[in-house]
């Protein structure tokens, strides 16, 4: 396990969560667990950035999240952007998931407008997409990694789990929503629990191969 691997460094090394959004952080942070850091969030920081997501991907943006971030606050930064892709809705969402029905969006709001803009079609495959990019505090992005979980939205929500589109976002497996299904299994098969997997991996060889290196800033 990758804890193990720093169990000389006394306070454990710290990694910045890049995100506010509370539910997200839950999942990281369970997710994330095995790599024996201290996780924190930007909600940790007064002077955190609102960092732009002008990026093109998914995985663009979590660089941005990162390197932005980690220069600002001078401290490993694990950035992370999300969000819902529907193949017959040219791709949309898209990395627009968390503003799609306008600049005041809610999970309600964005998901009656999929439902509105799905009406009538047939194929309603859809996937999540999760990209990590983790930077260190000059900015420079020392890992990436990417997990997709494919599903099928709904006509109707069911369940109040989860977090955003998942009470209409049902796993085919399952017949069950991410809204019905718990914890647990969002946490064995989804897009960021595939990405966190992958980045946990890269972190480990990082740290085996010294790459990492304390940041030098104490937070208290
Ligand atoms: P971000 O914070 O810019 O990455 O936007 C993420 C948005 O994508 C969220 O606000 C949700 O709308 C959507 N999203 C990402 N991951 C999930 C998930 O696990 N469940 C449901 N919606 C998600």
């Amino acid at each position: 396990m990758v804890g193990e691997l720093m169990p000389e460094q006394s306070p454990a090394p710290i990694l910045v969560l890049g995100t506010h959004n509370k539910k997200k952080r839950l999942e990281m942070e369970a997710l994330l667990a095995p790599i024996g850091c201290r996780l924190l969030t930007l909600d940790d920081f007064s002077n955190a950035l609102e960092v732009d997501e002008t990026g093109a991907t998914f995985a663009e943006n979590a660089a941005l999240k990162a390197a932005e971030q980690a220069k600002h606050l001078e401290h490993w930064v694990l950035g992370e952007d999300s969000g819902l892709v529907v193949p017959a809705l040219q791709g949309d969402p898209g990395v627009y998931s968390a503003r799609y029905s306008g600049p005041n969006a809610t999970d309600a709001s964005n998901n009656a407008l999929l439902l509105e803009r799905l009406q009538g079609i047939a194929d309603r495959k859809a996937y999540y997409v999760c990209a990590m990019a983790l930077s260190d505090p000059n900015g420079e992005i020392l890992a990436r990694s990417e997990g997709r979980c494919w599903g099928r939205i709904l006509t109707e929500e069911r369940g109040a789990g989860g977090f955003g589109y998942d009470p209409m976002f049902e796993i085919p497996e399952y017949h069950h929503t991410f809204g019905q299904l718990g914890p647990a299994v969002k946490a064995a098969i989804s897009h960021r629990a595939r990405a966190s997997a992958q980045m946990v991996l890269q972190l480990g060889n990082l740290i085996r191969s010294g790459g990492w290196y304390p940041d030098v800033k104490a937070v208290s």
